[in-house]
């Protein structure tokens, strides 16, 4: 649904060049939800711009549902862009009109009659759950409802992809979730695909189905999370999912062990300590359910460096288990994507 090619933005100032994207290929299926997360200047909002060339990349494609909006002329990217809804931090609501006007501007703007876009200006209120809030103005509504306008407003175009620029790191948690559930929902009802920048990894962990890790212009891991969570070293799935703990002392082996629905972790770290007869200290666990499924992971530490560690490592291959060895020195770092 969009998919970027080599793209590149170099922003010149003060005769000094910046490299804010570096050759990014980007692909987002139809009807997913797919965050992009790294941390500040990393070049996650540049390539949003990039990707309804609000901001024009220096090199590379862009394709959103089936156009090249790179190739298009003036007048019809115009028209392809009304087809690409976009979200804001800030929101960018009009303060001198009321909720319903701002929903109807974009309307305006394509030539849509009075009537017909106080129409679709109630139905998209109605679809975000502020039927009766049309005749207030942006500085009487909360955060969340203000969010809520510029989504509905984002709507009006009838698009196929939203995009979302930090929608939700304005708000407070609670409020946080409830305009992800409402992305959640548009996106199953409506088969909205979404792509969202964020810098919060609870952000992708509640409504992601897709993420890609953004570093120095770059995407340098990207893919399902289910997918991630199950890549051996995925940085990604560290950030989303850490079980801290820090090991006991120096001469011992750190193993991250995944486990995905059914199988249990528990038995097989017993069946483990009895058959080779070995403490395992258990430094962390944690459960959750992403995208759905439910995964658990857990950070032991065995007695003995590696090489004293293959056997009972293999052993927790063969019962199915994914287990990732720590390396040496590894602490689990905290927060470090911001
Ligand atoms: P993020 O959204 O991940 O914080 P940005 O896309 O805003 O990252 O920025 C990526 C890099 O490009 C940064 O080094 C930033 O300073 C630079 N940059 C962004 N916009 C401009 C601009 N208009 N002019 C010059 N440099 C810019």
């Amino acid at each position: 649904m969009i998919t970027t090619t080599g793209l590149t933005k170099v922003y010149r100032s003060r005769g000094r060049d910046t490299a804010a994207l570096d050759g990014v290929d980007l692909h987002v299926r139809e009807g997913e939800v797919y965050g992009v997360v790294g941390r500040s200047g990393a070049g996650k909002s540049t390539l949003i711009r990039c990707v309804n060339l609000l901001e024009r990349p220096t090199s590379g494609t862009v394709e959103v549902a089936g156009e090249e909006l790179t190739s298009l002329p003036g007048s019809s990217l115009r028209a392809a862009r009304s087809r690409i809804g976009m979200v804001f931090q800030h929101f960018n609501l009009l303060s001198a009109r009321t909720v319903q006007a701002n929903v109807e501007l974009p309307l305006e703007i394509l030539g849509v009659s009075g009537k017909e876009r106080s129409r679709k200006a109630l139905e998209l209120l109605d679809l975000v759950g502020l039927s009766d809030r049309g005749k207030a103005y942006p500085a009487q509504l909360s955060g969340g409802q203000k969010q809520r306008v510029g989504i509905a407003r984002a709507l009006a175009g009838d698009p196929k992809v939203l995009l979302s620029d930090e929608a939700t790191s304005a708000l407070d948690p609670e409020t946080t979730r409830s305009i992800l559930q409402l992305l959640r929902d548009l996106n199953q009802q409506l088969g909205l695909t979404v792509l969202l920048i964020t810098h919060e990894m609870e952000v992708v962990k509640a409504v992601c189905d897709s993420a890609a890790l953004m570093k120095d212009g770059r995407i340098v891991e990207s893919g399902r999370v289910t997918e991630l969570l199950a890549t051996p070293g995925s940085e990604l799935a560290h950030e989303l999912f850490p079980v801290g703990g820090h090991p006991s002392g120096e001469g011992s082996t750190v193993v991250d062990v995944t486990f995905h629905g059914e199988s249990a972790t528990e038995p097989v770290i017993s069946q483990l300590a009895r058959t080779y007869n070995i403490d395992i200290s258990v430094l962390g666990a944690a459960l959750e359910t992403i995208g759905g499924r439910q995964v658990g992971r857990m950070r032991i530490e065995l007695p003995g460096r590696f090489e004293d560690n293959v056997v009972p490592i293999g052993f927790l291959r063969e019962k199915g288990l994914q287990v990732d060895v720590a390396p040496v020195g590894d602490t689990p770092v905290k927060e470090a994507v911001k």
